[in-house]
């Protein structure tokens, strides 16, 4: 639990960046609830890592639409319980179609995420350490 925090820290303080990627050009990294007590929550730096292994293999740019997000973002409000965004761990990738929307879930799995969400124009890639491959549909 202890170590769950200090992460969340580390990603408020010191904002991901990987050779590909990078909050101040990829501004939906961070979360963009524009409520004044947002804490511009991005994500963990492992998980970028990942996705930046992804976009080398995609070997083109990565449009990412969500990343960290605050208990204020409009997505998050009705959740229980934080959820992927929330806890820094997953960004969508925006897909354009059928083959974009494969390549992304492939290569995703093949670089270890193992919460994937399909939609008609984002794949959701969230890793969930120690827990058994999960994916679902919006
Ligand atoms: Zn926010």
């Amino acid at each position: 639990m202890f170590k769950t925090i200090m992460t969340n820290v580390e990603a408020l303080k010191m904002p991901a960046k990987t050779a590909h990627f990078n909050p101040n050009i990829d501004k939906k990294l961070l979360c963009t609830c524009g409520s004044p007590n947002c804490d511009k929550r991005g994500v963990k730096q492992n998980i970028l890592n990942r996705l930046e292994e992804v976009r080398v293999l995609a070997d083109r740019p990565l449009t990412v639409t969500s990343g960290g997000r605050c208990n204020n973002h409009e997505d998050e409000l009705d959740r229980v319980t934080p959820a992927d965004h929330q806890k820094c761990i997953a960004i969508d990738i925006a897909v354009s179609g059928g083959k974009e929307r494969a390549e992304i879930v492939s290569l995703g799995l093949k670089r270890g995420f193992n919460a994937i969400g399909i939609s008609k124009t984002f794949v959701h890639l969230g890793y969930r350490q120690g827990e058994r491959p999960v994916m679902w549909v919006y």
